[in-house]
């Protein structure tokens, strides 16, 4: 981690200052810490006290040095802070007058509650600004050479939960309409429920041999990544020892991974196809 990352220039106006009194709600990417925003790095910098939560990689608290640092975790199954505690708890911060910087996973706004602390922060009075941040089921496939869309693929992505409030596969998810509709499907907190979810799909019609993958710990030194299929990715991701946090991918863009692998290709390995498409000309010959 480079102590001497020093920020650029500025945007016009100078670099925004992290007020007493304000909360920044600040994304912090799937894990790798280069994945920080600029604007992330600038509100570390001031913050006297950063919350944080269990996907957050606690090397980027080093960037906070003089910071409080609070641990807001929570994990499905384990007992963890309330969301209501940990959104009071940021109005208490920023009445004590305190420069808060709230840090999240990936983007605060995506499957974050990042909505909802901000919604309690503002009925308290409290002023905030929101600092987006990559969201793993984007950041982390491009990771694991996975484009989100591709012309020869689709023109539409369609984000999932794979639990809800309850920690239930989300019952007001209509899993036909969109095993019909999504052309491709990127699904969060899905581990849990993958049984569930594979067979709504399957039943709904999507075939078996739908390539799927299965990417966790995503953009982190432990990043693991499994390629498989609808029909097969229960019994495969339970024989792959694989846990969460971990992204599903359903769809045709999984076959990009065979060209796009570019850790793969970084550490020596040679392409396994470059037309996992089937295209048979050359990607930018139309
Ligand atoms: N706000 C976050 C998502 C929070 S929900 C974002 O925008 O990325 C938590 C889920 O995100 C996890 O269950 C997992 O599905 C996914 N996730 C977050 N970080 C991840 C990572 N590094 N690798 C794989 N999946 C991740």
């Amino acid at each position: 981690m480079s102590e001497s990352l020093t920020l650029p220039a500025g945007p016009v106006g100078g670099w925004p200052e992290l007020q007493p009194g304000w909360v920044w709600l600040c994304g912090a990417g799937p894990g790798d810490p280069g994945l920080l925003t600029l604007h992330a790095v600038n509100g570390l910098r001031q913050a006297d006290v950063v919350i944080y939560d269990a996907l957050v990689q606690e090397d980027v608290l080093s960037w906070a040095p003089e910071a409080e640092h609070i641990y807001a975790g929570k994990r499905g199954g384990k007992p963890s802070a309330k969301q209501r505690d940990i959104s009071l708890r940021l109005v208490e911060l920023a009445q004590e007058g305190k420069r808060v910087l709230r840090l999240k996973g990936g983007d605060p706004f995506v499957f974050g509650r990042g909505g909802e602390e901000a919604q309690t922060l503002i009925q308290h009075g409290v002023p905030v600004r929101i600092i987006p941040g990559i969201s793993a089921g984007i950041g982390g496939l491009a990771y694991a050479g996975i484009p989100v869309t591709h012309r020869d693929v689709n023109q539409s992505v369609t984000f999932v939960t794979g639990h809800d409030q309850s920690g239930n596969t989300p019952g007001s998810l209509n899993w036909k309409a969109i095993a019909e509709g999504a052309q491709v499907l990127v699904i969060y907190m899905g581990m849990k429920h993958v049984a569930q979810i594979s067979g709504a799909l399957l039943d709904a019609g999507r075939p078996a041999d739908e390539p799927v993958a299965v990417v966790s710990q995503a953009t982190t030194p432990d990043q693991k990544v499994l390629e498989t299929t609808l029909g097969r990715m229960v019994e495969d991701i339970a024989g792959s020892g694989m846990e969460p946090p971990a992204i599903l991918c359903i769809g045709r863009s999984v076959l990009m991974r065979q060209v796009l692998d570019w850790q793969g290709l970084a550490a020596g390995e040679a392409p396994r196809n470059l037309d996992p498409l089937g295209r048979g000309r050359p990607a930018e010959v139309s």
